[in-house]
C-alpha cells in the first residue's frame, strides 16, 4: 500500500496536473470507513478533458461483510458483482461512472468478487484540475470522501437491502440451471408459462408492460416441467432438438418468441420477464447480411456452380450477397460450435430459405447455383446433431422437414404438428435438391492478419453496438445480434488480442480449437482481458468472437 492518500492528495495540489501520474500503481488507504478500503489509481487522466482516469476502489471481506453463501460459486460471485455493480451505478453522481449494463446478468470488469468475499470497483473518475493544475482538495474529496461512501452505501451488505440481493441470486442460480438441465431433456430451449417476451420498444430491452402484454402460456402437447433450486417446479414449452418451426399470421408475436430464444443463452435480472427463458449455450442467430466479407468458407452446400465460375468449395468475397452472406453465416456458426441455429424469415434471404415446385418447374436446378435450407436443415441435424429453430409464417415447404410446428396465435402458442403433418403428406410436386450437409471444412486463422494494434499498442473500442475499432480497422457488427451489450463489443475486441497474444490463433490451429482454449481462459472470469486492458468491458461469447473475427476485412485463413 502507498499510504494516506488524503495527505498525498494535499502535498500535489497546485502541481501541474500530470503529477496525477504519481499516484498510479499504488493502492492507497482513503478513508475512515469502509475499514480497510483501498483505493488504487490504475490510468492516471493525461489532462482535465481527456477521458476519465481510471480508479480500482477494493473493499476487503471483513468490511465487506458478505455472508459466505452469497459468494461460494463462481455462479453466485457474478451474480452478486452484478447486483453491486448496478447498485453502485444507481447510487453514483454524475462524476462517478459505474458500468451496471442493462438486462443481462453478464460477467463485467466494473465489479468483481473474489473467492473470499472483498469486493473490487472499477469506475471511471475525472480528476479535478482547472488550468491544468491539481486542484488537491476536490481531488480528496472525491477520491477519500464520495468514493469511500459510494462504496459504504453499494458495496457493504450492511447498507444493502439483504432480500433482494437473495433473490437475485436465485434467479440467475436458477436460470443456470434451467439451461444446463436441457440437453438431458432433449430440448434446445424452454419458455417458462408467465414470462413476458415483448420488450418497451426497439431501443428499450425492459419488459413490455401494460394491460396489453400477453404473459406466455404453453400449449399442453410442448409442456415440459422442470426442477429448479430455488422456484422449485417450473412448467413452461419445451422446444425439443431437431426441426422447429414457428408459423403464424404477422404480428402474432413469432420473432418476439425468436428473440427471447436468442436472449436465452444469458441471465437476466429479476423482474426483465425473461429470467425463465433459457437456450441451449451453444445457440447462434444467423440472418443474412449483404456486403459482408467472407475468407475461405466452405459454401458448396448452399451454393455451386455460380455464373462466374467461382469455386464454391473455397469462397471468398468482399461483398457477400443476402445469400451467400447467410450460408456463410451458417458454416461459420457450426465451425465455431453451434448446436442450435436460430433464423427468422424477417432477416433471411428468401432465396436461400426456400424454392418451390413452380420454381423449381421453371428454373432448371442447373440454372440456379442457390440449394435451399429447407433441403439441408434436416441433415444438418440428422448427422451433425445441430437443431435449427426456424421462423417462417409465408412458406409450407417447411412442414415436411419440421419435427415440430409451432403456431403462435394472438401471442399464444399452439402444437400444430400434427395437422401441418397432413398437409406435408399432399404432395406439391416438389424435389428435395440435396441429401446431406456436407461436414465443415475447419480454417486456421493467420494471427498478423487479425492484430489489432496500433504502434505495438493493442486498439480496441466500441461503437455501441454496431461496429468494433481494432487497430486500424472498424468491423461492423450489426447483424451480429446476440451481442448484447455495447460493453461485450470491448471484450470481444480484447478476446482477439488475447487470442494473437497467447498464440491460441498460431496459423496451424484451427479457429474451433483456438476458441476452445479462449473459453478455458475466460472460464474464471474477466482475469486474463483486464490484464491486457483495464476498462470497461463484459464477457463475450466465443460465437460472437469468431463473429467479429470473421467479419475482419483483413483476416487471412489456412485450410
Ligand atoms: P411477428 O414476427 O409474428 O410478425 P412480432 O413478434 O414482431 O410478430 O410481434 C408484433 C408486435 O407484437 C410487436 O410490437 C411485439 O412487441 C408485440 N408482442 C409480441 N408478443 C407480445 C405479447 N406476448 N404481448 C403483447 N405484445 C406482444
Ligand atoms: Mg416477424
Amino acid at each position: 500500500s502507498g499510504g494516506d492518500l488524503p495527505e498525498t492528495l494535499r502535498r500535489l495540489d497546485g502541481a501541474p496536473y500530470g503529477r496525477y501520474r504519481s499516484l498510479t500503481g499504488r493502492r492507497y488507504a482513503a478513508g475512515p470507513a469502509p475499514e480497510g478500503l483501498t483505493v488504487e489509481l490504475v490510468r492516471a487522466q493525461t489532462d482535465p478533458y481527456a477521458p476519465p482516469a481510471r480508479v480500482a476502489v477494493q473493499v476487503p471481506a471483513s468490511a465487506a461483510g458478505f455472508p459466505a453463501e452469497l459468494y461460494g460459486t463462481p455462479v453466485r460471485r457474478r451474480a452478486l458483482a452484478c447486483f453491486l455493480a448496478r447498485r453502485a451505478a444507481a447510487l453514483a453522481d454524475d462524476d462517478l461512472s459505474v458500468d451496471a449494463g442493462g438486462q443481462e446478468v453478464l460477467d463485467r470488469s466494473s465489479c468483481q468478487v473474489s473467492e473470499r468475499g472483498a469486493v473490487t470497483l472499477r469506475l471511471n473518475v475525472p480528476l479535478p484540475g482547472p488550468g491544468r493544475r491539481i486542484d488537491g482538495r476536490a481531488a480528496e474529496d472525491l477520491l477519500c470522501r464520495r468514493l469511500p461512501r459510494l462504496a459504504e452505501r453499494a458495496l457493504c451488505h450492511g447498507a444493502l437491502d439483504a432480500a433482494a440481493i437473495r433473490r437475485f441470486i436465485e434467479t440467475v442460480e436458477d436460470s443456470r440451471a434451467l439451461r444446463e438441465a436441457l440437453p438431458g431433456l432433449g430440448l434446445v430451449a424452454f419458455v417458462a408459462d408467465g414470462a413476458v417476451l415483448p420488450r418497451r420498444s426497439g431501443v428499450d430491452d425492459r419488459p413490455a408492460t401494460g394491460p396489453s402484454v400477453v404473459p406466455f402460456r404453453s400449449p399442453e402437447e410442448l409442456r415440459v416441467t422442470v426442477e429448479l433450486p430455488h422456484a422449485g417446479a417450473v412448467s413452461g414449452m419445451g422446444v425439443p432438438e431437431g426441426v422447429t418451426l414457428v408459423v403464424g399470421g404477422g404480428f402474432h408475436g413469432k420473432s418476439t418468441l425468436l428473440r427471447a430464444l436468442e436472449s436465452g443463452v444469458y441471465d437476466h435480472v429479476p423482474g426483465d420477464g425473461r429470467e425463465l427463458v433459457a437456450s441451449r449455450h451453444e445457440t447462434v442467430k444467423v440472418r443474412a447480411e449483404d456486403g459482408r466479407r467472407v475468407e475461405r468458407v466452405d459454401l458448396h452446400a448452399f451454393v455451386s456452380h455460380l455464373p462466374t465460375g467461382q469455386d464454391t468449395t473455397d469462397f471468398r468475397t468482399d461483398n457477400a450477397s443476402g445469400s451467400t452472406s447467410q450460408a456463410a453465416s451458417i458454416v461459420e456458426a457450426v465451425e465455431a460450435g453451434a448446436r442450435v441455429l436460430l433464423v427468422d424469415e424477417d432477416t433471411a434471404a428468401t432465396n436461400l430459405m426456400i424454392r418451390d415446385a413452380r420454381m423449381q418447374a421453371l428454373v432448371a436446378k442447373e440454372r440456379e447455383p442457390l440449394t435451399p435450407f429447407v433441403d439441408l436443415v434436416g441433415s444438418l441435424h440428422r448427422e451433425h446433431g445441430v437443431s435449427t429453430v426456424l421462423v417462417m409464417g409465408g412458406s409450407g415447404d417447411y412442414m415436411e422437414v419440421a419435427g415440430r410446428v409451432v403456431m403462435m396465435d394472438g401471442y399464444r402458442p399452439a402444437d400444430v404438428t400434427a395437422r401441418a403433418k397432413e398437409l406435408a403428406a399432399v404432395p406439391t410436386g416438389r424435389r428435395a435438391e440435396a441429401d446431406a450437409f456436407p461436414a465443415v471444412v475447419h480454417r486456421s486463422p493467420d494471427p498478423a492478419s487479425v492484430d489489432g494494434t496500433v504502434r505495438g499498442r493493442l486498439r480496441v473500442t466500441a461503437r455501441g453496438t454496431d461496429a468494433l475499432v481494432l487497430g486500424e480497422h472498424t468491423v461492423d457488427v450489426r447483424a451480429v445480434e446476440q451481442i448484447t451489450d455495447s460493453r461485450q463489443v470491448v471484450g470481444i475486441g480484447l478476446a482477439l488480442g488475447l487470442l494473437v497474444r497467447e498464440g491460441h490463433l498460431d496459423g496451424r490451429r484451427t479457429l474451433a480449437a483456438a476458441l476452445d482454449l479462449l473459453d478455458a481462459q475466460l472460464a474464471a472470469g474477466v482475469g486474463p482481458l483486464l490484464s491486457l486492458r483495464d476498462e470497461d468491458f463484459a464477457l463475450p461469447r466465443r460465437f460472437e468472437v469468431a463473429a467479429a473475427l470473421n467479419r475482419l476485412r483483413t483476416l487471412s485463413v489456412t485450410r
